[in-house]
């Protein structure tokens, strides 16, 4: 099985069918949550990944968009595009988006979008963190996001280990257990704004990042027309 993994997708239907493009044929697309909030196009992004068949788990964003969490911890931007996404989205998304579960279990690995132990709120982004949750995780290997920075946390022998994920990055999905972060598909925070994710290929048991290139140009117009914050816009031509 040949897997692309995508989080953070963002309602940026550019990037995400500009990845889809750049994966080609593949056996799954698996995605890590916060399928909307902050872009301008939640019903057209949810469209593509059912159309696609994509499997994944629900995050921050996702759960606020139904109503299903608090908004009073997002920033000023985030809740601004939270209740512009509850109400713009269709029915049809509304209803996807409720269904998402919390926490995805396929073989060996789990699907989570903040962390394996608190998948909706804890961003995993120091050592310690890490470890914890490498401890609690059940399976091998996690998948998570939330962050919008692609990296790899691995357990070796005597400590966990940081790997920042660039473009074109191959790591072995073995001997070590392992907590691997795609990146953000459609709003990068690593001071890199192309669409980031990876591709798990489970007969080589190796993982590769990817970065790829897209027109951020009608993206932020769609924001802009749309009424969104112009922040929104903006960091998106600096991966910030
Ligand atoms: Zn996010």
């Amino acid at each position: 099985m040949r897997i692309a993994v995508l989080s953070d997708i963002h309602s940026n239907l550019v990037a995400l069918d500009a990845v889809l493009d750049h994966a080609g044929a593949v056996d799954a697309i698996w995605h890590l949550g916060d399928v909307v909030g902050y872009g301008p196009e939640p019903d057209a992004v949810v469209a593509r990944l059912v159309e696609r068949s994509a499997t994944g788990v629900r995050g921050n964003h996702d759960a606020a968009a139904i109503g299903g969490l608090e908004i009073d911890w997002f920033n000023a931007d985030a809740r601004a595009a939270v209740e512009w996404t509850r109400e713009t989205i269709g029915d049809a998304t509304r209803a996807w988006l409720a269904a998402l579960p919390e926490r995805l279990a396929v073989d060996d690995i789990t699907l989570v979008h903040g962390s394996p132990r608190d998948p909706l709120r804890e961003y995993v982004t120091d050592r310690l963190t890490a470890s914890e949750n490498l401890d609690t995780l059940g399976t091998r290997h996690g998948l998570h996001g939330h962050t919008h920075v692609p990296v790899a946390w691995v357990a070796a022998p005597d400590r966990v280990v940081l790997v920042h994920a660039q473009d074109g990055l191959r790591l072995a999905l073995e001997p070590h257990r392992t907590l691997l972060n795609p990146g953000s598909v459609g709003q990068p925070r690593d001071g890199d704004p192309r669409a980031a994710y990876l591709v798990m290929d489970q007969e080589a048991g190796m993982v590769a990042w990817h970065r790829v290139a897209y027109d951020v140009a009608p993206v932020q117009a769609a924001i802009r027309a749309a009424g969104l914050p112009w922040r929104l816009a903006d960091r998106l031509a600096v991966g910030a």
